[in-house]
């Protein structure tokens, strides 16, 4: 005998979302899963945030696309949670909710200066590149030689890499056309990718690294002080650190082959690690209200590995440039003011995705876990948010005794405000005219830049 429907809803089809949805429906025959999402296009940072260059990553759409169109799953694009429903009315409605809307924030660098034009952060700069509709606008100035980066992680060596690239291998990719001519016509050609710690702590990984190494038409330009002492501790280090580390002394220190060298000399762009440096403030042009330069304190470390601190020296250094990017981290919000929040971790806190004192209410991804880890990472985490709500269900912890309304009482609630939501074949419908409008130009897809637009195709 079946048990009454458990229904679910999801807030957020990201990576989380997906990955959440996918385990409940797998391992019970009897939930119904509704995802919500404010866009009216489901895959969060898959679409918006991963690299134009890095399709392969992208292919966890076909999985997240199976789970849309799983005959129990429903989705239910652009709605904003918080503000055209509450939490309160999806716990009305829903036996359980899981709150997986990410991390939209941004941390700020907090140094004066910062609100200068011609300073940005990573996550609006990824946001235009890859045609997040909020980001449009940002039309980033590119017109200055050098561009300073501030933060080392993944996100950083994206940034770099999509402003050096040969534009060659960009038009190949979904980057939007707005992005593109604007890097046709960039004057960038120096790329300086600026961290508190040493070569030791960087925050990328060995593949991105690589890549920046391998990165047609330029050339690395290190500071070779900055690697005193790492080839002496290379040998006490965990396995991935020490695989990076490596390619870097060897990218800083070794010299080139002859094939290497010359390839070298050919390039006309250069980037370059600048390590153990802190930005104290962004300089303006004198009598001019544009970024002129960043002004860096010099730090040394104090302790070593993951663990080490960076302490002030005392001693600054300006460095000259026209644009600077911070890549210091995203940061989830709070979207209604009944989920607990826990601003200082800027999470929702939780145990195993439990969210604390508030049954029925659980959490996965960035918004559970905070900003950092890949994919796989959101994926791991999503499951176990998944197992801890099964647990919940068995052991009678969460109450699924009575039946819910589901989207009944939601669709009608949005259809009373006005919110006309995007179902997943309507995506469908934007999915078919981007890649057409790709295909003209030899590109994936040639995405559609506005929710007004999105929602012409939708409900054409
Ligand atoms: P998100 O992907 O951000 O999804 C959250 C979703 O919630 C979004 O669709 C958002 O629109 C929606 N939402 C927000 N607010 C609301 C609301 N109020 N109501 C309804 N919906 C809402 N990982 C890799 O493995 N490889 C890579 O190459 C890679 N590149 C990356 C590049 C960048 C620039 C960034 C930032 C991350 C990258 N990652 C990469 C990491 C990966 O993107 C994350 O691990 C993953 O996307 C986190 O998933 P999430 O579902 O928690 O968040």
């Amino acid at each position: 005998l079946l048990k009454p429907y458990k229904s679910v809803c999801i807030v957020g089809s990201g990576p989380a979302g997906f990955y959440t949805a996918q385990h409940l429906l797998k391992a019970h025959q009897n939930v119904q899963v509704d995802v919500y999402e404010r866009l009216p296009v489901p895959f969060g940072l898959v679409r918006f945030g991963v690299a134009p260059d890095h399709p392969e990553v992208k292919n966890v759409i076909n999985t997240f696309t199976q789970t849309a169109k799983h005959p129990r799953c429903s989705f239910y694009g652009n709605v904003n949670v918080g503000e055209d429903v509450s939490v309160d009315e999806l716990q009305e409605a829903y036996h359980a909710i899981v709150l997986s809307y990410g991390a939209e924030g941004n941390r700020s660098v907090g140094v004066p200066g910062e609100d200068l034009p011609g300073v940005y952060s990573a996550k609006d700069f990824v946001g235009w590149y890859n045609g997040l509709p909020s980001c449009q606008e940002l039309r980033p100035d590119l017109s200055c030689e050098t561009a300073v980066i501030l933060g080392q992680g993944n996100v950083a060596l994206d940034v770099a890499r999509i402003l050096l690239s040969p534009l060659d291998a960009l038009k190949k990719t979904d980057i939007t056309q707005p992005a593109l001519e604007a890097l046709a016509q960039s004057r960038v050609c120096r790329v300086l990718i600026v961290g508190r710690r040493g070569p030791m702590q960087v925050a990328s990984t060995i593949k991105e690294l690589r890549e920046m190494v391998n990165l047609p038409g330029t050339r690395p330009e290190m500071v070779a002080a900055d690697f005193d002492g790492v080839a002496e501790a290379l040998k006490d280090l965990p396995r991935p650190r020490k695989r990076l580390t490596e390619l870097m002394l060897k990218t800083a220190l070794e010299m080139p082959t002859e094939k290497e060298q010359e390839r070298r000399k050919k390039a006309s762009r250069i980037w370059g690690f600048r390590f153990f440096r802190s930005p104290v403030e962004i300089l303006a042009e004198p009598g001019c209200n544009r970024v002129a330069g960043v002004r860096l304190a010099v730090n040394k470390l104090e302790g070593s590995g993951e663990k080490a601190q960076a302490v002030l020296t005392g001693e600054v250094e300006d460095v000259p440039c026209g644009l600077v990017i911070s890549s210091i981290g995203y940061r989830s919000l709070p979207i209604d003011p009944t989920v607990p929040f826990d601003s200082r971790r800027a999470i929702v806190p939780n145990s195993m995705g439990r969210v604390h004192n508030a049954a029925g209410l659980y959490c996965s991804g960035w918004l559970k876990t905070g900003p950092t880890g890949v994919i796989a990472t959101t994926m791991n985490s999503s499951f176990d948010t998944a197992r801890s709500l099964l647990e919940d269900v068995e052991s009678g912890k969460l109450d699924v005794s009575s039946a819910k309304p589901g989207s009944h009482m939601i669709s009608s609630l949005l259809e009373k405000r006005g919110v006309k939501p995007v179902t997943f074949s309507d995506w469908e419908k934007i999915d078919d005219l981007e890649t057409r409008r790709g295909e003209v130009s030899g590109k994936p897809r040639e995405k559609i830049l506005t929710v007004a637009a999105m929602l012409k195709v939708a409900r054409g």
